[in-house]
């Protein structure tokens, strides 16, 4: 049975909107067609809806298919369309482990999509077993975030491939963080698995926060679908030019990445042997994750110090933690030198 058969009926029936590009796809002299504004400003005209020239080369960087690419307004445009796609309003479910990223659960309610929460094991690990017990028959979509935020551990492959072959819904892998991890990433599994799709982003090893530019990696079907359902236009002219200009400079990635996994050893080292810090767990992502004797106190005296971190200790599995970005060598420092004059 096709995975196609998930994607709920109105969307699979979507006549999707035509933009003018869309009509007319060559090199022109002359365009007339599309209601922009004849004048040079740089940005009088729309963008690409279909980000080719990107595509091309994200595919070419990646090893992927372009027609297995889609790009968003972040990846969080992303998990907001394959909840969208996949999930009836009033009526499924998805299943996300506990604690991970936020966004799944908010993209959820706003669909009026159920959240079942998995709790993941005390050492953060993810069971297969635990989750495929969790799932209904109205459950489309497992969320995995590997690297996880706020844990900072992978998730054992073994257990999502395990999900990946018994689920029958949508196995969503989010690696925002798989740039500093020594896992492979699941995009090498694509071929193997029809329900997967792959989340990346430009937003965190390549430094491209402020450009808004996500990934997803699945099945040419599953990614024609998500481009029916997105805004035509939702990634724009400057982001595709930087992020053109950023596959040309991969060794630059490649450099700022050393440096923050150099910087992530010293900083965990550093906080170990502060009194105040329990425990620093084991991170593949550009943070870690720090569970201090008392959290609040300590998130509030950095704060009132002009440096924040970001206090987790309410959440489920992490209380008195804080996630703790690694900076430069700089910031990282001040930070240890901050948290030193707290321990006197
Ligand atoms: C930061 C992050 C993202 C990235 O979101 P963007 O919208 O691409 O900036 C996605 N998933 C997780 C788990 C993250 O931590």
């Amino acid at each position: 049975m096709s995975v196609l058969n998930q994607v709920r009926p109105n969307i699979r029936n979507l006549q999707p909107y035509a933009s003018a590009r869309d009509e007319f796809e060559g090199v022109a002299e002359i365009y007339l067609d599309a209601n922009e504004n004849p004048f040079d400003t740089a940005f009088n005209r729309y963008p690409d809806p279909h980000q080719r020239q990107l595509k091309d080369k994200l595919g070419k960087f990646k090893r992927v298919n372009p027609e297995q690419i889609f790009l968003g307004n972040g990846s969080d445009e992303a998990i907001d369309l394959i909840i969208r796609v996949f999930c009836e309003p009033g009526q499924d479910n998805i299943l996300v482990m506990d604690p991970t990223y936020g966004m799944y659960g908010v993209a959820a309610a706003i669909n009026h999509i159920t959240v079942r929460k998995v709790p993941l094991s005390a050492e953060f690990q993810l069971n297969a077993e635990n989750v495929l017990n969790a799932a209904t028959d109205t459950s489309k979509i497992i969320f995995i975030c590997s690297p996880n935020n706020p844990t900072g551990n992978h998730l054992d492959q073994n257990e999502i491939d395990t999900l990946l072959k018994k689920f029958k819904g949508i196995v969503v892998v989010d690696e925002a963080y798989i740039d500093f991890s020594e896992q492979e990433s699941y995009v090498r599994k694509l071929d193997e698995f029809d329900n997967l799709i792959v989340l990346q982003t430009f937003s965190k090893a390549w430094g491209l926060a402020g450009l808004r530019l996500g990934m997803a990696f699945s099945s040419s079907e599953i990614i024609e679908v998500l481009n029916k359902v997105k805004p035509p236009y939702n990634v724009n002219q400057l982001t595709q030019k930087y992020a053109l200009e950023a596959l040309d400079d991969p060794a630059q990635v490649e450099s700022d990445i050393q440096t923050i996994l150099t910087q992530r050893v010293w900083l965990s080292q550093a906080l170990e042997k502060l009194p105040g810090v329990e425990h620093v767990y084991p991170s593949d992502g550009n943070f870690l994750l720090v569970r201090f004797q008392h959290a609040q106190p300590v998130f509030t005296y950095l704060m009132n110090r002009g440096l924040i971190v970001r206090n987790r200790s309410q959440a489920f599995g992490t209380a008195n933690c804080l996630r703790i970005t690694v900076g430069t060598e700089e910031e990282n420092k001040k930070l240890i030198s901050t948290l030193k004059d707290y321990a006197k």
